[in-house]
């Protein structure tokens, strides 16, 4: 079977799969794979309060090891789409390069493993080593409840056993090979309240200001949370909004708020992390007598690493063998499906360079494709070697 990952990509920008739409990209998926001889299932997910989420899981072969691919078919909304200069779900061509959105993050990642993948299978009499899977969802780029958290679990319960995990996020900074990212920082958000007493602005005797708390205590907790560790820069807790939310100016506030979200390491769980903090706030607060309260939302961005080990160094080598570059093992950027897949095997995130993503104009040079597909072909085959 011919697999071009430039087509394939085309073919997947051209659906309209802004979450939770599927806009018919994993019906094509499932009879491009199905037609190769994967098992292709579908599965539906749902929750009170969330749309329904489609999403795939394919696999050829039956033995272990299963190395699985994971991804997702869902795009972030193009915006003003006026603005682009190739329509945004056209799956445009123009010189070197495709345009439109999700060419980058990551319908162009999942053709190229998908191409990857169908070139090996033709080498190789049609049958793995092991097992080849992909695991897509259609619920990343939105709330991510309908999506691979539920889809792993789905696959767990038929029994599916996954040895190692490549997830198609655009991991690379400037060009292809330069960045593998080997873990992600936890994200929590929390939310800072101070009380005071309200009064009029002219006797600030007989009021409490709670400003002046936060103003103390927004200063404390900026305070650096750590020095790093071996694989993560250092942790940062980072203020994104303050609200006292009163619209007089002779009044003086009962209440004020603000809200923060901290980026941490490997040197602390959710659990010590809230610890530390509390404990910095108490310290603050009794010293300046401020009465305040700390709402913690419910997290599940876990920090974690992928420790270098073999897979890790398969993955280098076969970097290295098209690229001729050594990439960087990174835990930088935001978090992703990857907190989800860590907890059933190792993961690794490896994809196009990310420079275009999510912006006006998303585009992946025709190169990077065929250098990525190169990539995903060599992993595989070091992989079943
Ligand atoms: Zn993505």
């Amino acid at each position: 079977m011919t697999a071009d990952p430039l087509a394939i990509a085309r073919d997947l920008v051209r659906f309209r799969s802004v979450t939770p739409e599927d806009g018919g990209a994993l019906d094509y998926l499932q009879s491009l794979l199905k037609r190769a001889g994967f098992a292709v299932h579908r599965a539906v997910f749902d929750e009170p309060g969330t749309a329904p989420v489609d999403n795939l899981y394919a696999r050829i072969g039956t033995a272990q090891p299963n190395l699985v691919f994971a991804g997702h078919t869902d795009v972030v909304p193009a915006g003003n789409e006026v603005s682009w200069s190739h329509p945004p779900f056209a799956g445009e061509v123009e010189g070197d390069t495709l345009y439109g959105r999700g060419a980058v993050d990551m319908k162009g990642g999942i053709a190229c493993f998908v191409a990857a993948a169908l070139e090996y299978l033709n080498r190789s009499g049609g049958k793995p080593n092991g097992s080849i899977s992909l695991l897509i969802t259609g619920d990343e780029e939105s709330v991510a409840v309908n999506g691979t958290v539920k889809l792993l679990r789905w696959a767990a319960e038929r029994g599916e056993k996954f040895d190692h995990c490549i997830l198609g996020e655009p991991s690379n900074v400037e060009v292809i090979g330069d960045t593998i990212k080997a873990g992600r920082r936890g994200s929590l958000n929390g939310m800072l309240i101070v009380t005071g007493r309200q009064g009029h602005v002219a006797y600030p005797e007989r009021a409490e200001n709670p400003i002046r708390g936060l103003n103390v205590l927004i200063a404390a907790l900026q305070a650096p949370l750590d020095q790093g560790s071996e694989h993560f820069a250092p942790s940062n807790l980072e203020f994104t909004s303050v609200d006292v939310g009163n619209p007089t100016v002779n009044l003086i506030p009962g209440e004020a708020r603000a809200r923060f979200n901290v980026r941490y390491n490997d040197r602390h769980s959710q659990t010590s992390l809230k610890t530390l903090i509390e404990e910095r706030a108490k310290t603050v607060a009794a010293a300046g007598r401020v009465h305040y309260a700390i709402e913690w939302q419910p997290s599940n961005a876990d920090v974690f690493v992928t420790q270098p080990g073999p897979f890790t160094d398969l993955a280098i080598a076969a970097v290295a063998e098209v690229t001729g570059r050594k990439p960087k093992l990174s835990t930088g950027g935001g978090t992703s499906d990857a907190r989800f897949i860590k907890d059933y095997c190792p993961v690794l995130e490896f994809g196009l360079v990310g420079q275009t993503m999510h912006q006006v104009d998303e585009c992946a040079p025709i190169k990077d494709l065929v250098t990525l597909t190169a990539i995903y072909r060599r992993i595989i085959e070091r992989y079943f070697a």
